[in-house]
Protein backbone atom coordinates (compact mmCIF):
# COMPACT_ATOMS: atom_id res chain seq x y z
CA UNK A 1 0.00 0.00 0.00
CA UNK A 2 1.26 3.64 -0.67
CA UNK A 3 -0.12 6.90 0.90
CA UNK A 4 0.51 10.41 -0.19
CA UNK A 5 1.81 11.17 3.40
CA UNK A 6 3.60 9.42 6.22
CA UNK A 7 3.67 11.38 9.03
CA UNK A 8 6.54 10.39 11.74
CA UNK A 9 5.97 10.93 15.56
CA UNK A 10 2.38 10.83 16.99
CA UNK A 11 2.55 13.58 20.15
CA UNK A 12 0.56 16.80 19.90
CA UNK A 13 2.68 18.36 16.73
CA UNK A 14 2.58 14.82 13.89
CA UNK A 15 -1.19 14.07 15.29
CA UNK A 16 -2.76 17.41 14.36
CA UNK A 17 -0.40 17.15 11.02
CA UNK A 18 -1.90 13.77 9.94
CA UNK A 19 -5.24 14.90 11.31
CA UNK A 20 -5.36 18.35 9.53
CA UNK A 21 -3.61 15.30 6.37
CA UNK A 22 -6.61 13.88 6.07
CA UNK A 23 -9.03 16.89 6.32
CA UNK A 24 -7.60 17.79 3.34
CA UNK A 25 -8.49 14.66 1.64
CA UNK A 26 -4.61 12.58 1.59
CA UNK A 27 -4.42 9.30 2.22
CA UNK A 28 -2.22 9.28 5.70
CA UNK A 29 0.01 6.96 7.65
CA UNK A 30 0.91 8.11 10.81
CA UNK A 31 3.68 6.20 12.36
CA UNK A 32 4.36 6.69 16.42
CA UNK A 33 6.90 4.34 18.26
CA UNK A 34 5.33 6.46 21.30
CA UNK A 35 8.36 6.89 23.37
CA UNK A 36 8.81 7.22 26.85
CA UNK A 37 9.28 10.62 27.69
CA UNK A 38 6.68 11.69 24.95
CA UNK A 39 6.86 15.54 25.81
CA UNK A 40 3.30 15.41 25.01
CA UNK A 41 2.13 13.28 27.89
CA UNK A 42 3.52 15.36 30.11
CA UNK A 43 2.90 18.91 29.19
CA UNK A 44 1.52 21.48 31.26
CA UNK A 45 -0.99 22.62 28.97
CA UNK A 46 -0.74 26.20 29.29
CA UNK A 47 -1.80 28.45 27.01
CA UNK A 48 -0.86 32.11 27.53
CA UNK A 49 0.95 34.16 24.77
CA UNK A 50 0.04 37.48 26.10
CA UNK A 51 1.52 36.84 29.59
CA UNK A 52 4.85 35.45 28.15
CA UNK A 53 8.06 37.15 28.55
CA UNK A 54 10.57 35.00 27.48
CA UNK A 55 9.81 33.94 23.75
CA UNK A 56 11.25 36.02 21.37
CA UNK A 57 9.06 38.32 18.31
CA UNK A 58 8.60 35.40 15.49
CA UNK A 59 7.32 33.04 18.54
CA UNK A 60 4.88 35.75 19.52
CA UNK A 61 3.34 35.86 15.77
CA UNK A 62 3.44 32.35 15.50
CA UNK A 63 1.53 31.95 18.74
CA UNK A 64 -1.09 34.56 18.54
CA UNK A 65 -2.44 33.16 15.26
CA UNK A 66 -2.01 29.36 17.06
CA UNK A 67 -4.05 30.62 20.41
CA UNK A 68 -6.51 31.93 17.88
CA UNK A 69 -6.93 28.80 16.17
CA UNK A 70 -7.83 26.62 19.52
CA UNK A 71 -11.20 27.55 20.01
CA UNK A 72 -12.55 26.85 16.16
CA UNK A 73 -10.18 23.58 16.34
CA UNK A 74 -11.92 22.51 20.04
CA UNK A 75 -14.98 23.29 18.23
CA UNK A 76 -14.76 20.80 15.26
CA UNK A 77 -13.22 18.29 17.39
CA UNK A 78 -16.03 18.37 19.67
CA UNK A 79 -18.40 17.61 16.40
CA UNK A 80 -15.66 15.36 15.16
CA UNK A 81 -15.32 12.70 17.89
CA UNK A 82 -16.85 12.03 21.39
CA UNK A 83 -14.18 12.11 23.93
CA UNK A 84 -12.89 15.25 25.74
CA UNK A 85 -10.42 17.70 24.46
CA UNK A 86 -9.22 19.00 28.12
CA UNK A 87 -9.44 22.54 26.84
CA UNK A 88 -10.76 25.48 29.10
CA UNK A 89 -10.44 29.09 29.08
CA UNK A 90 -9.04 29.66 32.80
CA UNK A 91 -7.38 32.79 33.36
CA UNK A 92 -3.83 33.11 34.37
CA UNK A 93 -1.71 35.16 37.00
CA UNK A 94 2.07 36.47 36.65
CA UNK A 95 2.81 37.11 40.56
CA UNK A 96 6.02 37.83 42.92
CA UNK A 97 6.22 35.78 45.87
CA UNK A 98 9.37 37.52 47.64
CA UNK A 99 11.02 41.23 47.73
CA UNK A 100 13.91 39.72 45.34
CA UNK A 101 11.30 38.93 42.90
CA UNK A 102 10.68 42.61 42.98
CA UNK A 103 12.54 43.72 40.23
CA UNK A 104 12.01 40.87 37.88
CA UNK A 105 8.25 41.26 38.24
CA UNK A 106 8.70 44.86 37.13
CA UNK A 107 10.67 44.18 34.14
CA UNK A 108 8.12 41.04 33.45
CA UNK A 109 4.93 44.20 33.65
CA UNK A 110 6.71 46.26 31.49
CA UNK A 111 6.97 43.89 29.23
CA UNK A 112 3.31 42.52 28.99
CA UNK A 113 1.84 46.16 29.13
CA UNK A 114 4.47 47.49 26.29
CA UNK A 115 3.50 45.30 23.96
CA UNK A 116 0.02 44.62 25.06
CA UNK A 117 -0.17 48.87 23.80
CA UNK A 118 1.97 48.05 21.00
CA UNK A 119 -0.58 45.09 19.25
CA UNK A 120 -3.82 47.17 20.34
CA UNK A 121 -4.70 44.08 23.04
CA UNK A 122 -5.24 42.43 24.83
CA UNK A 123 -7.39 44.82 26.14
CA UNK A 124 -7.37 46.57 29.80
CA UNK A 125 -10.56 44.38 31.02
CA UNK A 126 -9.00 41.45 29.92
CA UNK A 127 -5.32 41.62 31.38
CA UNK A 128 -4.27 43.73 34.52
CA UNK A 129 -2.96 44.35 38.05
CA UNK A 130 -4.69 43.03 40.69
CA UNK A 131 -4.16 43.21 44.34
CA UNK A 132 -2.96 40.45 46.75
CA UNK A 133 -6.61 39.46 47.98
CA UNK A 134 -7.73 39.09 44.51
CA UNK A 135 -4.73 36.65 43.81
CA UNK A 136 -5.56 34.56 46.58
CA UNK A 137 -8.86 34.66 45.56
CA UNK A 138 -8.37 33.21 42.49
CA UNK A 139 -6.10 30.37 44.03
CA UNK A 140 -6.63 30.27 47.37
CA UNK A 141 -3.43 28.16 48.22
CA UNK A 142 -1.48 31.09 47.45
CA UNK A 143 1.15 32.87 49.68
CA UNK A 144 0.56 36.29 50.44
CA UNK A 145 1.89 38.43 47.23
CA UNK A 146 3.47 41.51 46.33
CA UNK A 147 2.56 42.35 42.67
CA UNK A 148 0.08 39.94 40.41
CA UNK A 149 -1.05 40.34 36.79
CA UNK A 150 -4.18 38.91 35.62
CA UNK A 151 -5.12 37.50 32.35
CA UNK A 152 -8.56 36.57 31.64
CA UNK A 153 -8.16 34.55 28.63
CA UNK A 154 -5.59 32.16 29.15
CA UNK A 155 -6.23 28.53 28.69
CA UNK A 156 -4.86 25.11 29.46
CA UNK A 157 -5.38 22.25 27.05
CA UNK A 158 -4.66 18.36 28.50
CA UNK A 159 -1.99 17.05 25.84
CA UNK A 160 -2.72 13.64 26.06
CA UNK A 161 -6.61 14.36 25.50
CA UNK A 162 -6.27 16.56 22.70
CA UNK A 163 -3.63 14.64 20.81
CA UNK A 164 -6.49 11.30 21.63
CA UNK A 165 -9.20 13.47 20.28
CA UNK A 166 -7.32 14.61 17.40
CA UNK A 167 -5.89 11.02 16.04
CA UNK A 168 -9.64 9.62 16.79
CA UNK A 169 -11.14 12.50 14.53
CA UNK A 170 -8.12 11.74 11.85
CA UNK A 171 -8.99 8.11 12.48
CA UNK A 172 -12.86 8.41 11.62
CA UNK A 173 -11.78 10.23 8.11
CA UNK A 174 -9.46 7.31 7.21
CA UNK A 175 -5.98 8.00 9.28
CA UNK A 176 -4.34 4.78 9.41
CA UNK A 177 -1.44 4.72 12.67
CA UNK A 178 1.33 1.88 13.14
CA UNK A 179 2.45 2.14 16.43
CA UNK A 180 6.15 1.17 15.75
CA UNK A 181 9.42 3.14 14.90
CA UNK A 182 10.77 4.25 11.54
CA UNK A 183 14.32 3.27 11.06
CA UNK A 184 15.33 4.89 8.52
CA UNK A 185 13.90 6.74 5.27
CA UNK A 186 13.79 5.63 1.87
CA UNK A 187 15.76 8.32 -0.82
CA UNK A 188 15.66 8.20 -4.06
CA UNK A 189 18.50 10.60 -5.52
CA UNK A 190 17.55 13.88 -3.44
CA UNK A 191 13.99 12.69 -3.24
CA UNK A 192 12.41 10.87 0.45
CA UNK A 193 9.94 8.36 -1.67
CA UNK A 194 9.07 6.44 1.48
CA UNK A 195 10.33 4.83 5.11
CA UNK A 196 11.13 1.71 6.38
CA UNK A 197 10.00 0.52 9.70
CA UNK A 198 10.39 -3.57 11.20
CA UNK A 199 7.21 -4.39 8.70
CA UNK A 200 9.13 -3.50 5.60
CA UNK A 201 9.48 -0.86 3.69
CA UNK A 202 5.95 1.62 2.69
CA UNK A 203 6.01 4.27 -0.05
CA UNK A 204 4.34 7.33 -0.17
CA UNK A 205 4.38 11.03 -1.85
CA UNK A 206 5.52 13.17 0.85
CA UNK A 207 7.32 12.40 4.59
CA UNK A 208 7.13 14.75 7.57
CA UNK A 209 9.58 14.42 10.18
CA UNK A 210 7.63 15.39 13.84
CA UNK A 211 9.23 13.04 16.59
CA UNK A 212 9.81 15.76 18.92
CA UNK A 213 12.91 15.48 20.61
CA UNK A 214 14.20 12.39 18.42
CA UNK A 215 13.68 14.02 15.38
CA UNK A 216 17.57 14.90 15.05
CA UNK A 217 18.40 11.20 13.82
CA UNK A 218 16.74 11.74 10.27
CA UNK A 219 19.57 14.40 9.52
CA UNK A 220 22.37 11.71 8.60
CA UNK A 221 20.08 10.62 6.19
CA UNK A 222 18.81 13.96 4.97
CA UNK A 223 22.38 15.13 4.72
CA UNK A 224 21.41 18.18 7.43
CA UNK A 225 21.91 18.61 10.99
CA UNK A 226 18.52 19.09 12.56
CA UNK A 227 19.18 21.49 15.67
CA UNK A 228 16.77 19.64 18.16
CA UNK A 229 17.80 18.20 21.52
CA UNK A 230 16.06 16.59 24.56
CA UNK A 231 15.32 19.36 27.57
CA UNK A 232 13.75 16.95 30.32
CA UNK A 233 11.16 18.76 32.39
CA UNK A 234 9.98 17.48 35.69
CA UNK A 235 6.18 17.76 36.85
CA UNK A 236 3.77 16.73 39.35
CA UNK A 237 0.16 16.00 39.99
CA UNK A 238 -0.95 16.94 43.32
CA UNK A 239 -4.60 15.93 44.63
CA UNK A 240 -6.14 18.23 46.94
CA UNK A 241 -9.28 17.77 48.88
CA UNK A 242 -12.58 17.75 47.07
CA UNK A 243 -13.96 20.53 49.30
CA UNK A 244 -10.79 22.94 47.36
CA UNK A 245 -12.98 22.81 43.93
CA UNK A 246 -9.98 23.40 42.07
CA UNK A 247 -11.93 23.54 39.09
CA UNK A 248 -12.51 27.75 39.72
CA UNK A 249 -8.94 27.93 40.36
CA UNK A 250 -6.82 29.82 37.42
CA UNK A 251 -3.23 29.10 36.79
CA UNK A 252 -0.30 30.75 38.51
CA UNK A 253 2.97 31.38 37.00
CA UNK A 254 5.61 33.05 39.93
CA UNK A 255 8.02 35.58 37.73
CA UNK A 256 10.95 32.97 38.04
CA UNK A 257 9.17 30.82 35.53
CA UNK A 258 7.42 27.72 37.93
CA UNK A 259 3.95 27.53 37.47
CA UNK A 260 0.51 25.46 39.38
CA UNK A 261 -2.11 24.78 36.72
CA UNK A 262 -5.21 23.63 38.84
CA UNK A 263 -7.65 21.06 36.79
CA UNK A 264 -11.48 20.24 37.69
CA UNK A 265 -10.93 16.94 39.61
CA UNK A 266 -9.15 18.24 42.97
CA UNK A 267 -5.55 18.17 40.92
CA UNK A 268 -3.08 20.77 40.61
CA UNK A 269 -0.15 19.97 38.37
CA UNK A 270 2.65 21.89 40.08
CA UNK A 271 5.91 22.55 37.38
CA UNK A 272 8.38 22.09 36.07
CA UNK A 273 12.42 21.84 35.69
CA UNK A 274 14.04 22.80 32.53
CA UNK A 275 16.80 20.52 32.37
CA UNK A 276 18.90 21.21 29.05
CA UNK A 277 21.84 18.84 28.57
CA UNK A 278 19.35 15.82 30.01
CA UNK A 279 20.04 13.53 27.08
CA UNK A 280 16.94 11.23 26.42
CA UNK A 281 17.08 10.27 29.99
CA UNK A 282 13.90 10.12 31.24
CA UNK A 283 13.94 9.75 34.84
CA UNK A 284 12.35 10.84 37.77
CA UNK A 285 15.10 12.56 39.76
CA UNK A 286 15.53 13.17 43.85
CA UNK A 287 16.77 16.67 43.04
CA UNK A 288 14.32 17.67 39.90
CA UNK A 289 11.41 16.72 42.41
CA UNK A 290 12.94 18.31 45.36
CA UNK A 291 13.16 21.78 42.90
CA UNK A 292 9.52 21.38 41.95
CA UNK A 293 7.88 21.05 45.45
CA UNK A 294 9.99 23.78 47.23
CA UNK A 295 9.35 25.98 44.00
CA UNK A 296 5.18 24.85 44.74
CA UNK A 297 5.15 25.70 48.40
CA UNK A 298 7.34 28.71 48.43
CA UNK A 299 4.68 30.50 45.79
CA UNK A 300 1.20 28.03 47.17
CA UNK A 301 2.38 27.36 51.20
CA UNK A 302 -1.32 26.24 51.22
CA UNK A 303 -0.60 22.83 48.98
CA UNK A 304 1.72 21.71 51.72
CA UNK A 305 -1.33 18.80 52.88
CA UNK A 306 -1.97 17.69 49.21
CA UNK A 307 -1.17 14.15 48.34
CA UNK A 308 1.26 13.08 45.47
CA UNK A 309 -1.12 11.53 42.44
CA UNK A 310 1.57 11.43 40.41
CA UNK A 311 5.49 12.52 38.96
CA UNK A 312 5.80 12.88 34.96
CA UNK A 313 8.82 13.22 32.77
CA UNK A 314 8.87 14.69 29.31
CA UNK A 315 11.87 15.61 26.73
CA UNK A 316 11.08 19.09 24.93
CA UNK A 317 12.26 19.21 21.67
CA UNK A 318 14.81 21.89 22.58
CA UNK A 319 16.39 24.69 19.95
CA UNK A 320 18.82 27.32 21.27
CA UNK A 321 16.70 29.93 19.91
CA UNK A 322 13.38 28.83 21.21
CA UNK A 323 11.36 28.42 17.85
CA UNK A 324 10.50 25.57 16.25
CA UNK A 325 11.47 24.27 13.01
CA UNK A 326 9.02 24.26 9.86
CA UNK A 327 8.92 23.88 6.90
CA UNK A 328 10.65 21.56 3.61
CA UNK A 329 14.04 20.20 4.35
CA UNK A 330 16.87 22.09 1.31
CA UNK A 331 18.08 20.42 -1.26
CA UNK A 332 15.56 17.27 -0.58
CA UNK A 333 12.26 16.28 -1.90
CA UNK A 334 8.97 15.56 -0.45
CA UNK A 335 10.27 15.91 3.28
CA UNK A 336 9.21 18.53 5.91
CA UNK A 337 9.96 19.13 9.62
CA UNK A 338 7.40 19.40 11.95
CA UNK A 339 9.48 19.97 15.26
CA UNK A 340 11.26 22.33 18.10
CA UNK A 341 8.36 23.38 20.11
CA UNK A 342 10.17 23.21 23.04
CA UNK A 343 8.46 24.58 26.22
CA UNK A 344 5.38 25.70 24.02
CA UNK A 345 4.61 22.75 21.92
CA UNK A 346 0.68 22.21 23.43
CA UNK A 347 0.44 26.01 22.70
CA UNK A 348 1.86 25.97 19.00
CA UNK A 349 1.40 22.30 18.34
CA UNK A 350 -1.73 21.99 16.72
CA UNK A 351 -1.44 25.14 14.67
CA UNK A 352 2.17 23.87 13.42
CA UNK A 353 0.64 20.59 12.02
CA UNK A 354 -1.98 22.80 10.25
CA UNK A 355 0.51 25.09 8.36
CA UNK A 356 2.65 21.62 7.34
CA UNK A 357 -0.69 20.28 5.82
CA UNK A 358 -1.56 23.22 3.95
CA UNK A 359 2.02 23.41 2.56
CA UNK A 360 1.93 19.94 1.29
CA UNK A 361 -1.16 20.09 -0.09
CA UNK A 362 -0.75 23.71 -1.33
CA UNK A 363 -2.75 25.76 0.46
CA UNK A 364 -1.67 29.37 0.69
CA UNK A 365 -0.73 29.95 4.21
CA UNK A 366 -2.11 32.76 6.34
CA UNK A 367 1.89 33.09 7.93
CA UNK A 368 4.84 33.64 6.41
CA UNK A 369 7.40 30.60 7.55
CA UNK A 370 10.99 32.70 6.89
CA UNK A 371 11.61 32.80 10.83
CA UNK A 372 10.83 29.06 10.93
CA UNK A 373 12.96 27.37 8.60
CA UNK A 374 15.60 24.65 9.29
CA UNK A 375 17.86 27.26 7.25
CA UNK A 376 18.06 29.89 9.77
CA UNK A 377 20.49 28.01 11.79
CA UNK A 378 23.03 27.59 8.31
CA UNK A 379 25.99 30.58 8.53
C1 LIG B 1 7.13 19.24 31.86
C2 LIG B 1 6.66 19.88 30.58
C3 LIG B 1 5.80 20.95 30.65
C4 LIG B 1 5.35 21.55 29.46
N1 LIG B 1 4.44 22.57 29.54
C5 LIG B 1 3.96 23.12 28.40
C6 LIG B 1 2.99 24.15 28.48
O1 LIG B 1 2.57 24.56 29.56
N2 LIG B 1 2.54 24.71 27.30
C7 LIG B 1 2.99 24.28 26.10
O2 LIG B 1 2.57 24.83 25.09
N3 LIG B 1 3.89 23.28 26.01
C8 LIG B 1 4.39 22.70 27.13
N4 LIG B 1 5.34 21.73 27.05
C9 LIG B 1 5.94 21.42 25.74
C10 LIG B 1 5.12 20.44 24.92
O3 LIG B 1 4.69 19.38 25.72
C11 LIG B 1 5.98 19.93 23.75
O4 LIG B 1 6.55 21.02 23.03
C12 LIG B 1 5.15 19.15 22.76
O5 LIG B 1 4.40 18.16 23.43
C13 LIG B 1 6.04 18.50 21.70
O6 LIG B 1 5.24 17.68 20.89
P1 LIG B 1 5.88 16.79 19.75
O7 LIG B 1 4.75 16.11 19.07
O8 LIG B 1 6.81 17.61 18.92
O9 LIG B 1 6.82 15.75 20.51
P2 LIG B 1 6.45 14.49 21.46
O10 LIG B 1 5.20 14.72 22.22
O11 LIG B 1 7.67 14.20 22.24
O12 LIG B 1 6.15 13.35 20.43
C14 LIG B 1 7.13 12.84 19.56
C15 LIG B 1 6.68 11.44 19.14
O13 LIG B 1 7.47 11.03 18.02
C16 LIG B 1 7.77 9.66 18.21
N5 LIG B 1 8.95 9.30 17.41
C17 LIG B 1 10.17 9.86 17.45
N6 LIG B 1 10.99 9.25 16.56
C18 LIG B 1 10.25 8.31 15.95
C19 LIG B 1 10.54 7.33 14.94
N7 LIG B 1 11.75 7.22 14.40
N8 LIG B 1 9.55 6.50 14.56
C20 LIG B 1 8.31 6.61 15.11
N9 LIG B 1 7.98 7.49 16.07
C21 LIG B 1 8.95 8.34 16.48
C22 LIG B 1 8.03 9.54 19.70
O14 LIG B 1 7.98 8.21 20.14
C23 LIG B 1 6.88 10.42 20.24
O15 LIG B 1 5.70 9.65 20.43
C24 LIG B 1 5.79 21.09 28.20
C25 LIG B 1 6.65 19.98 28.15
C26 LIG B 1 7.08 19.38 29.32
C27 LIG B 1 7.99 18.19 29.23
Amino acid sequence: MSYDAIVIGGGIVGTSTAYHLVRAGARTLLVDRRDTGRATDAGAGILSPATNTRDPDPWQRLAAHAVGYYPGLIESLESEQEGETGFAVCGMMIVAVSEDELEPFDVARRHIFNRRNRQGGPSAQDLYEISSDEARKRFPALAGVQGAIYYRDAARVDGRLLTGALRRAAESRGLTVQETGVEALRMDNDAVTGVVTDAGAISTADVVIAGGAWSHAFGLQLGVQIPVEPQRGQIIHLGLPPAANTASWTIVSAVRGHYMVPWPDNRVVVGATRETGSGFDARTTVAGVREVLDEALRVAPGLAAAEIRDIRVGLRPYTQDLLPVLGPVPGRKNVWLATGHGPTGLQLGPYSGKLIADLITGNDLPINLDAYRITRFFS
